[in-house]
């Protein structure tokens, strides 16, 4: 295992110093360190974050690799910074068996790349009639923590009250894609003026806000652990902000889409914009904002969903909702939170990770810490080109954007994926 001394880096926002990574742990950190066994890296204007911790990818394996890999996604990760993904069920067939999820855990440990650890179904097939296996996949190898039905909304309040309650026997999360399926039938983009102008049907904000304010009735009922996917919704925000204050314990995410892209952006019918949840109004992004400061919001999560040509360079209204995100994911956090290094840390790294149970992950460098960590260079500027991402899919809504921040290394218990901006296998 080769040792590496990192010179003059800035932990998290702080002073420069120096870091020694050496058998997969930060091994030493200080001013003026030396190891001649070492390769140096001059990190002068860099700053080092805890690898960041994505709750909400989609990895496509096994049954849309045309799509995506666990292999190609978990080097988007690497390159986005990223040191652990958890891989949404919503595949072909459904992570809702110990089988499956152990599949995509093992191909996660063969890339190497980041640790993959994937997320069950909450119902067999997401079809939201009868509850998946949730403890056989608790026991699997995968070790499984958090279930969700995303893509679907487990709409059914008994079977999200007895996920709710299964899971509370091993700590784990439920975490829901809050969509009430009755108000959103035929949904092309978010309910407002924008859609009333171009003739779409809509999606209310209120199909998320209803679901959410149930289910944080539900999980104070039955004091489990909810997580809530992608919040979209000022109204969300104040659901959220009232459950919190009664003590439920709910977390929650928001998307980098949804920090910065409006639904004005569907009047291009540009099929890359769509989105489920949609694109909501700039007063929602301002609310999601304040939330994602004030800590009403936990985490940033990607929602990394990537789409085969087919099935997004076509009419708005047959193309698949999603977008890719593990690339630019800190750059988008950098845009809007500007250089608040340890607000990106916490929402993007310690708390995801507390939320997944990833123990070796979301750690500040400091001696005896595993060595996951990424080192961000905050002055420089980047313009997103679709066809040098690592994904096999081409869906950003950045392209060609000129964004801040460029992930220089990322290294994954002590080891490099990413070097000099590249990936290293
Ligand atoms: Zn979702």
């Amino acid at each position: 295992m080769t040792a590496y001394l990192i010179r003059n880096v800035s932990v998290v926002g702080g002073a420069p110093t120096d870091l020694l990574i050496r058998d997969g742990v930060v091994a030493e950190t200080g001013a003026g360190l030396t190891a001649p066994d070492a390769t140096v890296l001059d990190a002068t204007g860099l700053v080092a974050l805890p690898g960041l911790v994505d709750l909400h990818t989609h990895l496509r394996e096994p049954g849309r690799e045309d799509a995506e890999t666990v292999e190609s996604g978990s080097r988007a990760a690497a390159l986005g910074g990223y040191t652990a993904v958890c891989a949404m069920a919503n595949t072909s067939p459904v992570a809702d068996t110990a089988g499956v999820v152990e599949q995509v855990w093992r191909l996660g440990r063969e890339a190497g790349l980041v640790d993959v650890q994937p997320i069950g179904a909450v119902t067999v097939g997401l079809a939201g009639e009868r509850l998946a296996e949730l403890g056989a996949m608790a026991d699997s190898a995968a070790r499984v923590r958090i279930f969700s039905d995303d893509g679907h909304c487990v709409a059914d309040p008994k079977l999200m009250r007895r996920a709710l309650e299964y899971v509370k026997a091993f700590d784990g999360v439920v975490a829901q894609h809050a969509e009430e399926p009755r108000l959103t039938e035929g949904a092309q983009m978010h309910e407002g003026e924008v859609s009333t102008r171009l003739g779409l049907t809509g999606w209310p904000a209120v199909a998320e806000e209803a679901i959410i304010a149930r289910d944080v009735l539900l999980a104070e009922h039955v004091g489990s652990r909810l997580h809530i996917c992608h919040v979209s919704t000022a109204g969300s925000v104040e659901v959220l902000r009232h459950a919190k204050a009664r003590g439920v314990k709910v977390t929650a995410e928001v998307t980098p889409h949804h920090l910065l892209l409006t639904d004005e952006k569907a009047a291009t019918y540009d099929p890359v914009y769509k989105v489920n949840p949609p694109l909501r109004t700039a007063a929602d992004i301002a609310a999601l904002r304040a939330a994602l400061a004030e800590g009403v919001i936990d985490i940033v999560a990607t929602d990394h969903a990537p789409h085969a040509v087919e099935d997004k360079e076509c009419e708005w209204a047959y193309a698949r909702p999603g977008m890719l995100g593990l690339e630019t994911a800190l750059s988008i956090a950098l845009d809007v939170l500007g250089p608040q290094w340890d607000l990106i840390a916490e929402r993007m790294s310690r708390a995801p990770a507390r939320i997944a149970g990833l123990d070796s992950h979301g750690l500040d460098p400091a001696p005896g810490v595993p060595a996951n960590l990424t080192l961000v260079d905050p002055s420089a500027r980047r313009v997103v080109e679709p066809a040098d991402l690592a994904s096999r899919s081409r869906n950003t809504p950045y392209a060609r954007m000129t964004l801040p921040g460029r992930i220089v290394a990322t290294f994954l218990r002590g080891e490099p994926t990413v070097l000099d901006g590249k990936a290293v296998k």
